[in-house]
């Protein structure tokens, strides 16, 4: 992939809720909703140049669908699939963007959020990331490292 190449922003179905997560782990603009209607999946898609992600065949074959269809369930094969496909980077710089609302995050001082912290949490870590979305804050914890070696997993 080429420096200037700008990667596909995606919109996953609402069966693909663990792909989406990843996604945006590794810095992917990926949209996803718990519930929403074919006809809207589609019609934000094409507003917004998003490539629809699916296991759903029946929708991935309508008309004005821009979408790339998984088989498989697994979530690891899933990502595989699409990082393939579309030639992306399975490398991983932090998080990238907001887990929950997939905005991308903004390194804060620690000082600035010690208010919010767990007490565990305030003794063993020192950097943060926080989402100008939610304001969600993140740390390098072991639901991190654990997100980390899922994708490492991936061959
Ligand atoms: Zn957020």
């Amino acid at each position: 992939m080429s420096e200037h190449h700008t990667p596909p922003k995606f919109i996953a179905d609402c069966h693909l809720g663990r792909v989406a997560k990843y996604l945006r782990i590794l810095g992917y603009d990926t949209l996803y909703f718990t519930h929403i209607e074919d006809n809207d999946l589609i019609e934000m898609a094409n507003d917004e140049g998003r490539i629809i992600l699916t296991r759903d065949r029946e929708l991935s074959g309508r008309k004005h669908a821009n979408a790339f269809l998984l088989r498989a369930t697994d979530t690891q094969i899933q990502l595989k699939t699409i990082l393939e496909h579309f030639g992306l980077s399975k490398e991983i710089k932090g998080i990238s963007r907001c887990l929950v609302c997939n905005t991308p995050l903004e390194t804060v001082d620690k000082e600035e959020v010690i208010d919010q912290l767990p007490e565990g949490v305030k003794k063993h870590f020192e950097f943060f990331e926080r989402c100008p979305g939610c304001g969600r804050i993140y740390w390098h914890g072991d639901h991190y490292y654990n997100m980390l070696s899922f994708l490492k997993e991936i061959e």
